[in-house]
C-alpha cells in the first residue's frame, strides 16, 4: 500500500475528550473517529488491526474444535422473557418495539438466542459435544461509556457457546476453551492473566476471566507472590481483622471545619486514616437508604456490597441531597453514631476502638468513640476489598496489579437451556437438559488493550501480530531524486512479492513528518533509504519497539526483512503448547 493512496488520517494534538492513552493513540493514529458517545467508526487502518484479532481468535477457535455461525443483532423480548432476563438486565439492554408493537432488543449477549437455537436444532446426544461461535457487534447501553473502545457500546465480541450431555463433558470443553483463550492471547503477543471472576448477570458457577495487565485497567486483581493464586480483587477475601481493643479514651466532639475526607479529617487531627471510620450511604433493598461503615484506609467492595440481601443491586449511591434530607449536614460530617439509617458496618470497621468518625453535625467530628459504648453493637459483613501485602488466601502475600478484561469463560450449567427448554435424548432414550459453557473474548477492546500495555511517548508500539503493516518504508526526500524513488520503489515491490505487508510513504512530505507518523501509527518495522545509503548500497532496517537499527546491503534489504518477520512469527507461536490444545483437551 501507497500512503498517497491510503485514508491515512493522523492528527498532530490529541482531541481533549481522550483520557487515556489508546483512546489518544487510535483517534491520532487515525484508527477509529467516533459517531456518537460510545458509538465509533473503524477506519482502514483501525481496520487492519481489528482484522488480524479477528484472524487469529477464528483460526484459534477454529482449532480448538469451535463451528464459526452468525446469529442476528435484533433479539425478540419473548425469548429473553423465557430466561428471566428482560426485567433482570436493567437498562443495559436497548429495548425498542418494532411497527406491530412487537418487543425487541439489541443483543448485548447471546445466550437466549442460542439456546433456542439448540433447542430446535440440537435433538440427539450424538451431536454433542458441540462448539458454536460468532464474531459480531454487540450493544449494551453502559452507564458511562468511556475510554473510547475500551468500553464502548457498540463493540465487537467474539461470543461461543458450547453444548454438554453431562457436566463432566462440560468441564472438559471448558478447559479447551480456556487453553484455546491461551494460545489466542499469547500469539497476539500480549502480557496477561487469568484470575477467578464473578459470573455476574451471565449466570453460572465457575468463571475466570483473561485481564491484560496495564496500569490504566479498569480492573484490579489479585495475586499471591508464592501461590499461583489470582481473582479479580473483587472475590479475593480480605483476612479476618483482629479482636476489638478496648476503650481506653473518652468521646469528644471536635470542629473540623472544611475537612471533608477522611486524609483531610486525618491530617487536621494529627492521626491516622485507619483510626477513622467512614460512612457511605447507598440504597437498601426495601427501597430506603441505608448506612455503610469502613475503616478509613479501606475501600468498599462494590460486589460484596450488592451482594449483601440489605443492599439494593445495582449498587447505588445515595444523592447529596439524600444525603442531606436524612442528617441534616453534608456527606464530610457523617458517622454511624446517632445515625437514622440502618448501618451495616464491615468487620474491619466493627474491630475499631477510640475511633474518630462523623458527628452528623456540620464541620464537626467525634473521636475516642467506642461501638457497645457509644453506639450499639452494628451488624456487620465483610464490605471492604483485600490490600496489598495482607495474606493471600491459600498462602502469601497479596500483590494487587491493574487489568483490562479482555476475555471471560463461564460454565452456566443449565441455567439458559432449564429455562428455554433445551434438552436431547441420551443413548437410552430419555430426555436430558443440556449443559452449557460460554466464552466471550472483547475483539474490539483487546485492540485499545494491546495500545495501552504497548506504546510509548511517540506512539503505538504494536506487536507484530497485530500492526497494520509490517512494515513501512521511508524515503528521505525521494521527490528531490529519481534514483532514490526508483531504489525505493524497487524495494517495495519486492516486499510485496514476498508477501510482506507494507506500507510505502510515498508522500511529499519533509522526513520528519514521516518519521513521526510511521512512529505514531506504530509499524514494527521501518526501511529507511536516502541519497547517502544509495550510494553506500546500503538501506537502514529500524526495529520500532527497541529502537535498534541495523544496515543491510539494499539488494537484500527485502529477504533479510522477510525472514525477520517470519522469524518472529514462528518464535511467537512455538510460545504456548499446541498439543495442549488440541489433542489433550479436545471435546
Ligand atoms: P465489563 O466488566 O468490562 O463491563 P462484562 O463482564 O460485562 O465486561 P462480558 O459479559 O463478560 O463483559 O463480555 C465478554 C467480553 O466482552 C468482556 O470480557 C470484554 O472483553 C468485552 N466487553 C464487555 N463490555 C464491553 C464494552 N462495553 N466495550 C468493549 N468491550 C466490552
Ligand atoms: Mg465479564
Amino acid at each position: 500500500m501507497r500512503t498517497s493512496e491510503f485514508l491515512l488520517l493522523t492528527l498532530r494534538e490529541a482531541p481533549a475528550e481522550a483520557e487515556t492513552a489508546s483512546h489518544r493513540l487510535l483517534l491520532r493514529a487515525g484508527m477509529v473517529r467516533q459517531l456518537a458517545a460510545g458509538i465509533y467508526n473503524w477506519l482502514p487502518l483501525g481496520l487492519r488491526v481489528l482484522r488480524k484479532v479477528e484472524g487469529i481468535v477464528r483460526e484459534e477457535m477454529n482449532r480448538g474444535g469451535a463451528q464459526e455461525l452468525l446469529m442476528t443483532g435484533v433479539q425478540p423480548a419473548e425469548l429473553w422473557r423465557k430466561s428471566g432476563r428482560w426485567e433482570e438486565y436493567g437498562p443495559e439492554l436497548l429495548r425498542f418495539r418494532d411497527r406491530h408493537e412487537r418487543e425487541f432488543c439489541l443483543g448485548p449477549t447471546h445466550e437466549e438466542v442460542i439456546t433456542d437455537l439448540a433447542r430446535g436444532e440440537i435433538r440427539s446426544y450424538r451431536r454433542l459435544p458441540i462448539c458454536l461461535y460468532q464474531i459480531q457487534s454487540k450493544f449494551r447501553d453502559e452507564i458511562r461509556p468511556r475510554f473510547g473502545i475500551l468500553r464502548g457500546r457498540e463493540f465487537l465480541m467474539k461470543d461461543a457457546y458450547s453444548f454438554h450431555l453431562d457436566e463432566d463433558c462440560l468441564r472438559r470443553g471448558y478447559k479447551n476453551m480456556r487453553a484455546v483463550y491461551h494460545r489466542i492471547f499469547s500469539r497476539l503477543g500480549l502480557t496477561f492473566r487469568v484470575v477467578t471472576a464473578d459470573s455476574g448477570n451471565i449466570g453460572g458457577s465457575v468463571s475466570e476471566e483473561f485481564h491484560v495487565l496495564a496500569e490504566s485497567g479498569e480492573d484490579q486483581i489479585a495475586l499471591s507472590d508464592s501461590s499461583d493464586y489470582a481473582a479479580n480483587l473483587e472475590l479475593t477475601p480480605p483476612p479476618p481483622p483482629g479482636a476489638r481493643p478496648p476503650p481506653v479514651v473518652q468521646r469528644r466532639e471536635v470542629t473540623t471545619p472544611g475537612a471533608h475526607s477522611i486524609e483531610e479529617v486525618a491530617a487536621l487531627l494529627e492521626i491516622e486514616a485507619r483510626q477513622c471510620l467512614k460512612s457511605l450511604v447507598v440504597q437498601g433493598s426495601d427501597g430506603g437508604l441505608i448506612l455503610l461503615v469502613l475503616r478509613g484506609d479501606h475501600q468498599l467492595n462494590r460486589l460484596a456490597a450488592e451482594n449483601r440481601p440489605e443492599v439494593a443491586k445495582p449498587l447505588r449511591f445515595a444523592t447529596e441531597k439524600e444525603i442531606r434530607d436524612c442528617f441534616a449536614c453534608s456527606p464530610g460530617s457523617l458517622g454511624p453514631r446517632g445515625s437514622p439509617l440502618p448501618i451495616l458496618a464491615d468487620e474491619a470497621a466493627a474491630a475499631c476502638a477510640n475511633f474518630c468518625c462523623g458527628a452528623n453535625l456540620e464541620g464537626r467530628h467525634d473521636t475516642g468513640v467506642n461501638w457497645v459504648r457509644d453506639l450499639p453493637e452494628p451488624h456487620t459483613a465483610v464490605l471492604r476489598l483485600a490490600q496489598a501485602n495482607e495474606a493471600a488466601p491459600g498462602g502469601g502475600r497479596l500483590r494487587i496489579t491493574r487489568g483490562i478484561e479482555v476475555g471471560h469463560i463461564f460454565q452456566l450449567g443449565s441455567k439458559y437451556s432449564a429455562a428455554l427448554g433445551a434438552v436431547v435424548l441420551d443413548a437410552a432414550g430419555k430426555p436430558r437438559t443440556l449443559e452449557m459453557g460460554c466464552y466471550g473474548i472483547g475483539v474490539s477492546r483487546v485492540v485499545a488493550a494491546a495500545i495501552e500495555q504497548h506504546h510509548d511517548a511517540r506512539g503505538i508500539r504494536w506487536p507484530l501480530p497485530m500492526a497494520p503493516f509490517q512494515v513501512v518504508v521511508v524515503p528521505v526526500n525521494q521527490h528531490k531524486s529519481g534514483r532514490l524513488r526508483a531504489a525505493v520503489t524497487q524495494l517495495y515491490e519486492r516486499l510485496l512479492e514476498l508477501g510482506v505487508e507494507v506500507l510505502y510513504d510515498d508522500r511529499h512530505a519533509r522526513p520528519g513528518v514521516l518519521f513521526a507518523d510511521a512512529e505514531l501509527i506504530g509499524v514494527p518495522y521501518w526501511l529507511v533509504l536516502g541519497e547517502r545509503d544509495l550510494d553506500l548500497n546500503e538501506a537502514e532496517f529500524r526495529i520500532r519497539d527497541t529502537d535498534e537499527r541495523l544496515r543491510w546491503p539494499i539488494p537484500e534489504a527485502a529477504e533479510r526483512t522477510a525472514h525477520h518477520i517470519a522469524g518472529q512469527f514462528s518464535r511467537s507461536s512455538s510460545v504456548p503448547d499446541r498439543t495442549n490444545v488440541t489433542d489433550a483437551v479436545r471435546m
